[in-house]
């Protein structure tokens, strides 16, 4: 079982498909478990979504801000608790 620690180290390339399996089934696990590293993911996604929808919708008004923040503040968040 991963630490909440050993997972947030993981995260990005959990999420980015980056992990071998076994690290992958541990992470998922992990997030399975913890609702704080659940929660956590959910607004990392989403806040990669935001940023997706972004360059999506607009051309030459992309909020490069918005997503970076957010993932910040996520971040920052985690860090604290
Ligand atoms: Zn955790």
């Amino acid at each position: 079982m991963l630490t909440c620690k050993e997972f947030d180290d993981f995260m990005v390339d959990y999420l980015g498909d980056g992990l071998p399996v076994w690290q992958k089934f541990m992470c998922w696990l992990h997030v399975k478990m913890c609702r704080e590293c659940a929660y956590f993911v959910r607004e990392y996604q989403r806040a990669i979504e935001l940023g997706r929808t972004a360059f999506d919708d607009l051309d030459d008004q992309v909020p490069d801000s918005v997503p970076e923040e957010l993932i910040r503040a996520a971040l920052a968040h985690r860090r604290k608790g």
